[in-house]
């Protein structure tokens, strides 16, 4: 199977033809400003035909927002610039020539990390995404979960503190402890560098471990509600912060905390395989017309 996989930021898109599953080209360019639609779409359709969407090549599109249940139109859309309320779908297939498949960048992340990444084969599993907030997505069954409006498995918005204000409107989410922006941000207020690979590198400081104590509390009680919860066969840890040297051997630590016995005798906590390139080949991956391609090689998915 060949497919144009798409992943749109609010500062760059990257484009790839992926085949199953591995990327064959990519190419990517900074986002257009003013970042509307009338300036990105163009470019989305300008770098799907330059790998092949005009010779009947299907493309899929993660994009930063949360949907309504038939993905025709986003509710929220941050970090770019006038497409709350437009058919995003309709848009963008003008802009491609043929009908393209849409979906949340994070969940794109989570349903590549299913075809080709680290949970290659797994029916049920829950993927988290820790960047300058928390994403992911969750695949029950081998289908993502979207919910009865289209607006599940956001675990960056789990409920584990007070009063944190997060930048979704919302109070004490993991994203508003956990993410590296909330992160930085306490760190400068305590006089450190808001960089958090330099945090990262000096947690054993004791002014800053409280920082990391803080957030790994935040993020185990995440992984302990989506594990009870949905049960799933593991839960994958992506997003750049995943990639520090012990993080997800901590994370591990943590969550075990909070989870009750049978759930943590089966924990399965891993890192992400495909990292940057997860949400670009589950964008591809959408146009498959099932949630998870059965990956290369292996039986195909009951569903
Ligand atoms: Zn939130």
């Amino acid at each position: 199977m060949r497919a144009i996989g798409v992943d749109v930021g609010g500062h760059k898109i990257a484009a790839a033809l992926v085949g199953d599953g591995r990327i064959l080209r990519r190419i990517e360019e900074p986002t257009a400003p003013p970042l509307t639609p009338d300036a990105v779409a163009p470019q989305i359709g300008r770098m799907a035909a330059s790998l092949g969407a005009g010779e009947g090549i299907p493309v899929g599109v993660g994009f930063p927002g949360a949907f309504d249940a038939e993905r025709e139109r986003a509710h929220v859309v941050p970090n770019l610039s006038g497409w709350v309320g437009a058919p995003i779908r309709r848009i963008l297939s003008d802009a491609v020539g043929s009908p393209v498949e849409v979906e949340n960048d994070a969940n794109c992340y989570a349903l590549g990390e299913g075809w080709a990444g680290a949970a290659r084969g797994l029916n049920d599993y829950v993927v988290l995404t820790l960047g300058s907030g928390v994403g992911g997505g969750v695949v029950l069954g081998g289908r993502l979960l979207r919910g009865s409006r289209g607006m599940a498995g956001e675990p960056g918005h789990i409920v584990v503190g007070t009063n944190e204000p997060c930048g979704c409107g919302g109070m004490g989410h993991v994203e508003a402890i956990a993410g590296a922006n909330a992160i930085e941000r306490e760190a400068a207020l305590c006089g450190f560098p808001p960089d958090v690979k330099i945090l990262w590198r000096d947690r054993s400081n004791p002014l800053v471990s409280p920082i990391w104590d803080r957030a790994f509390e935040a993020l185990g009680k995440a992984v302990a509600t989506v594990v009870c919860l949905f049960d799933p066969e593991a839960v994958i840890i992506g997003g750049g912060m995943s990639r520090g040297e012990g993080f997800v051997d901590a994370l591990r630590e943590s969550a075990m905390r909070f989870l009750s016995g049978p759930y943590r005798d089966v924990l399965d906590l891993r890192t992400s395989a495909l990292g940057n390139d997860a949400a670009l080949i589950g964008a591809a991956s959408l146009t498959r017309g099932t949630d998870i391609p059965a990956p290369t090689g292996a039986p195909g998915r009951g569903r």
